[in-house]
């Protein structure tokens, strides 16, 4: 491919946005940044825009913005320093743009995510949680538009992989009988219920295999990230949550795998190192190098597999449920997880009580049809206030 390709990185002071910005230094003839954005991060946003120079840079406060515009200043670099919400949108849209790698934690990356898909661009999708909101207005967008939709989340890049070229719709088409989802099984693997009541932040973000932000780290120790991920391979594959059979592989090698009707498991496997999804998806359909070590077979001797134990870890069937009950339970169930999980990180709520939370607000919260955005946004809102309320209950004090 001879043209550069501008590049769009919404949450690039992040662990993924970090790692798209290492691939993209590996390739300069092919990748110029366009813009960066962050929420607070602007030391780290500073040090981006000094190596990468990009058009625009992006933090949400005044502030921020204001610290940031005078440092690049100084230092002589051209680049525009925008502020708010609606400049995360505006960076993900902007005619120049070919690519966008959405990889803003949570909710608060949907927007962004979705003014890419709406705008015809690349989108590479890290964040999950935008299509366990709106899984079914996303990928309407994707369609209308005629934007090209890359998961970077390493299970679905590997089930993409594993997929046949340019499959779209339903599985049965190609013969496909099931996706097997793989799952680390967290720091917290084999652990009961019982022991998990007291385990502190800082072992449930030490991932055995994963460096990742702390949110999700969380998640992968709740298992509600193979949850969320369960709903995200139902959005990018056309499939039911039964075709999807969750696999606890403890090495993180296989990246997921794709089980066909002759008998056939296509698996991806590789190091665990989510730059090999993110080349993949900024080069796809070629294959980019991505300065990964090379998987060595004979350093890992052997793949183990086994079941989730969903009575100690009860977050994959409650984002099951939902999936199967539709409407707005996802959206619903993604809230009143990340308010869980900033309870649990910042104000003292039991690691086990994160699927309290989300188990309650599920109980308690009406579901409606998904029929816009504005549906979407009014549930996401209302979950987090019954997650707040029931935060309040449990723990004698108001925490948002
Ligand atoms: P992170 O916490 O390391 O980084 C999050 C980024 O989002 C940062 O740049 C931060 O400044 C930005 N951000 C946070 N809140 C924001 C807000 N309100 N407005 C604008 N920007 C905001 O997270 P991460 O681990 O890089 O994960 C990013 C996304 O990718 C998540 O949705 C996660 O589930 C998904 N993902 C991550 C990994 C991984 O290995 N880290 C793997 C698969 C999927
Ligand atoms: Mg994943």
């Amino acid at each position: 491919m001879s043209t550069q390709q501008w590049v769009t990185v919404l949450g690039s002071t992040g662990s993924i946005g970090t790692s798209t910005l290492d691939v993209i230094a590996l390739h300069p003839e092919r990748f110029r940044v366009f813009a960066l954005t962050a929420h607070r991060s602007r030391e780290t946003l500073l040090a981006q825009c000094l190596t990468f120079q990009p058009r625009i840079a992006v933090l949400n406060a005044a502030e921020d913005g204001d610290w940031l515009r005078n440092e690049l200043q100084t230092a002589g670099v051209d680049t525009l320093v925008e502020t708010g919400i609606e400049a995360h949108n505006a960076a993900a849209s902007d005619p120049c743009v070919d690519v966008v790698m959405a990889a803003i934690v949570g909710a608060a990356g949907l927007l962004p995510a979705l003014a890419a898909a709406q705008s015809g661009k690349r989108v590479l999708l890290a964040n999950k949680e935008a299509l366990v909101m709106s899984g079914a207005l996303f990928m309407q967008a994707v369609e209308k538009s005629g934007a090209t939709l890359l998961p970077i989340d390493s299970e679905h890049n590997a089930m993409f992989q594993c997929l046949p070229n340019q499959h779209r719709g339903g599985l049965a088409q190609y013969g496909v009988t099931q996706l097997l989802l793989t799952a680390s099984g967290g720091p917290f693997r084999g652990w009961q219920h019982d022991a998990l009541g007291s385990v502190t932040p800082d072992q449930a973000c030490a991932h055995p295999n994963w460096s990742m932000g702390r949110k999700i780290s969380v998640d992968s120790a709740t298992l509600m990230n193979k949850g969320l991920e369960l709903i995200e391979a139902c959005w990018l594959f056309d499939a039911t949550p039964q075709q999807i059979c969750v696999v606890v592989h403890p090495q993180s090698v296989i990246h997921s795998m794709v089980a066909y009707q002759d008998g056939s498991v296509l698996a991806q496997l590789g190091n665990p190192d989510m730059r090999t999804s993110i080349a993949y998806g900024l080069g796809w359909p070629e294959r980019l190098d991505a300065n990964v070590q090379v998987l060595d077979l004979f350093q890992v001797a052997r793949l183990d597999f086994e079941p989730p134990d969903e009575g100690s870890f009860p977050c994959l069937k409650l984002a099951r449920d939902a999936m199967q009950a539709g409407g707005t339970a996802p959206t619903i169930l993604n809230a009143s997880n990340e308010v869980a999980v900033a309870a649990f990180l910042e104000h003292g709520l039991a690691f086990t009580g994160i699927g309290d939370v989300v188990a309650a607000v599920l109980d308690q919260a009406s579901v409606s049809d998904v029929d816009c955005l504005e549906t979407v946004l009014e549930a996401d809102l209302y979950a987090r206030k019954l997650a707040q309320q029931y935060l309040a209950q449990r723990l004698g004090k108001w925490v948002c």
